[in-house]
């Protein structure tokens, strides 16, 4: 193993932070996986779960089983991580520019430009790796010039050539969920069969250059784009692999999670092994579209009816909004029928707060489809 530190763009004199990758392997032989912890920096699970994972890889690689590369960042934002205002860890929105951190990552395909079809040839192979010697000359070119733009760059130039990319989140309280793109469902199933995933959520361009869909995209986009004229593999498949919720940060879920995660990796070949027999599915994925985030009608106290993992109804009610000044209880009911896959952690809703979210099986949103 080794271990790389990389110097973030200071922001003020007299500071300076650094993003560290753990290394495994060999570049270069066999397939790259990319995992990485924490980009919101209160949410906390994959960091354990990696601290977990890098114990069971060291031994393997110990063994002489890694045959491909592994990178881990375990810290994937140390800038979220710092900030702390009155005792509240703030780890999804950056101070200065309260700007999201999983968020506005770079326009692969703006940045590679028009003259990669010049490079294409009818070899497969050869066009990803010209399409990959193009966004890592576009990335080295880069000058960020902020603390953030230099750390979402250091993550993507760690990240771009790797086969498979997962980004560990977490929700508020959830059951373990997973978003990908809809072009690389066949990829993603023996990730989320080994995970366990209670809910899958598929898009294709979900609108919010995220970390993980800035860099799966690029390919199936350069497949639309040339129409089949030039082979081009879907060559990253990426996924934000949603650990349940802010709370469940404790060894058994992470020993649990690393184990399904090491599985995962011995299924790619990226460690030699059979892993264990993949488990069947637990869910039939559903387009991100589908997923119906419900609202408090007015602000008051938030009584849940329903708790992440259980099915419910259209027309159901899911919680109730208490407002004890007027005496008013309003319902708050699903449009639509699937599993309440996530949920708020607060109690107290002011008006128009999001409360939870339903995965339905029947897209019906359209445009910008994630959070802020
Ligand atoms: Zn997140």
């Amino acid at each position: 193993m080794r271990i790389e530190r990389h110097r973030l763009l200071s922001s003020s004199l007299g500071t300076a932070r650094e993003l560290v990758s753990l290394h495994y392997g060999t570049p270069g032989q066999g397939e790259k996986v990319y995992l990485q912890a924490s980009l919101h920096a209160d949410e906390l699970p994959g960091m354990l779960v990696l601290h977990h994972l890098r114990r069971l890889v060291a031994a393997a690689e110990a063994r002489g089983e890694v045959r491909g590369e592994i990178v881990m960042v375990p810290v994937a934002n140390p800038v979220g991580l710092a900030q702390n205002l009155m005792q509240a860890q703030m780890g999804r929105f950056e101070f200065s520019s309260a700007e999201n951190f999983n968020r506005h990552y770079p326009d692969f395909l703006a940045l590679i430009g028009a003259d990669i079809e010049n490079r294409l040839g009818v070899d497969e192979a050869a066009n990803k790796r010209a399409i990959r010697g193009a966004i890592g000359a576009a990335l080295a070119a880069m000058r960020p010039a902020t603390e953030l733009a230099s750390l979402r760059h250091t993550l993507v130039s760690l990240s771009f050539d790797a086969d498979v990319l997962l980004d560990l989140h977490c929700d508020y309280e959830a059951v373990m969920h997973v978003y990908t793109e809809t072009p690389y469902l066949a990829q993603a199933e023996p990730l989320y069969r080994h995970l366990g995933a209670q809910t899958v959520l598929l898009a294709k361009g979900s609108g919010g250059a995220s970390f993980d869909e800035a860099q799966s995209a690029v390919w199936w986009q350069l497949q639309e784009k040339f129409g089949g004229r030039y082979p081009i593999p879907l060559a990253c498949f990426s996924a934000t692999v949603e650990l349940r919720g802010q709370s469940d940060v404790d060894h058994e879920h992470a020993a649990g999670d690393a184990a399904r995660l090491y599985a995962y990796l011995q299924h790619r070949g990226v460690i030699a092994g059979t892993p264990p027999a993949l488990p069947a599915a637990l869910c039939e994925p559903t387009p991100l579209a589908g997923s119906e985030t419900l609202h408090a009608p007015h602000a008051g106290v938030i009584a849940f009816l329903k708790r992440v993992g259980e099915r419910v109804e259209a027309g159901e009610v899911v919680a109730e909004i208490v407002d004890p000044l007027e005496d008013r209880v309003t319902a708050v009911r699903a449009t639509v029928a699937g599993l309440l896959y996530a949920r708020e952690n607060r109690r107290y809703a002011v008006a128009g707060m999001d409360l939870c979210k339903v995965a339905g099986a029947v897209a019906f949103r359209s445009g910008y489809l994630l959070s802020a």
